[in-house]
């Protein structure tokens, strides 16, 4: 797991675990954590009674906790002094083609960390074709897992929306939509509000679906000069759009 416990300074000042605990809903009570929590606070951190925590529900609440009880089977712990925290991700939707499993994960963590609203993967003319079934769920389930090792590790109260694989065809372009394409003549116009960015597989896109964008206001936008591999150009793009949008 991503953990923040480590020592963060060769001065050996010890953070405070950070657990996302998806049913911290109240601000105060006493909640058995799920398993995964327990095995990392038990067997990793081999904390004691008393240890104590900061815990996130992934929709802005965080509180301060303790360790009141723990077992082998077992790690229940006591909420206290919680408050909501605004919501400071981007306000982008990160459309991103399936590429090789290790990228992808890549750029899941690294899109997190720079607080990305919404994570939308699809599958492109010229992307690898997608697991199916129990493999996609299992995708599906080790990214969500992704998400939330990434916010534990980098203090974010919010973890972005996964949404269901898609082909670009059923991509939702309701929202202001760019599409990163290189050899495109046009840099990223200055938008307010929700948007979303579309990232390509190593293939890029083909010309028939960057025109069906097109038909859709979806504009092609250059990141630079050179040829990116597809998981920094999703980190580049959404620096790119985000210090636009006066976020960093
Ligand atoms: N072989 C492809 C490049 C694919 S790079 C080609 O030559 O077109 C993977 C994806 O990263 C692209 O589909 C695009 O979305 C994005 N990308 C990489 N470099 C880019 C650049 N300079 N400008 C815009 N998008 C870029």
């Amino acid at each position: 797991m991503g953990r923040s416990s480590q020592t963060a300074t060769s001065t050996k000042s010890v953070r405070t675990p950070r657990l996302y605990v998806a049913d911290c809903q109240h601000t105060q009570g006493e909640v058995v954590v799920s398993e995964r929590n327990h095995h990392y606070l038990a067997r990793v951190l081999r904390a004691q009674v008393g240890q104590s925590l900061v815990v996130f529900n992934g929709q802005g609440l965080t509180a301060e906790a303790t360790i009141s009880a723990i077992s082998k089977k077992q790690t229940q712990i006591t909420i206290t002094g919680g408050q909501h925290t605004p919501d400071v991700r981007l306000p982008i939707t990160l459309g991103l083609a399936w590429i090789k499993a290790d990228r992808f994960d890549w750029a899941l963590q690294k899109a997190t960390e720079l607080g990305v609203s919404a994570i939308q993967p699809m599958i492109t003319a010229f992307s690898d074709s997608p697991p199916k079934g129990e493999r996609l769920q299992k995708k599906e389930a080790h990214w969500a897992e992704i998400l939330i090792n990434a916010c534990e590790q980098s203090g974010n109260n919010w973890i972005p929306e996964l949404r269901p694989l898609c082909s670009i065809d059923q991509i939702e372009t309701a929202i202001p939509t760019h599409v990163a394409h290189p050899g495109s003549t046009e840099t990223a116009t200055l938008l307010t509000g929700h948007q979303q960015l579309l990232i390509g597989p190593e293939g890029g896109f083909s010309e028939a679906e960057i025109e069906s964008l097109r038909t859709r206001q979806v504009k092609p936008i250059s990141l630079g000069p050179t040829i990116l591999r597809a998981e920094t150009a999703a980190i580049v793009g959404l620096t790119l759009l985000g210090s636009r949008l006066g976020h960093y």
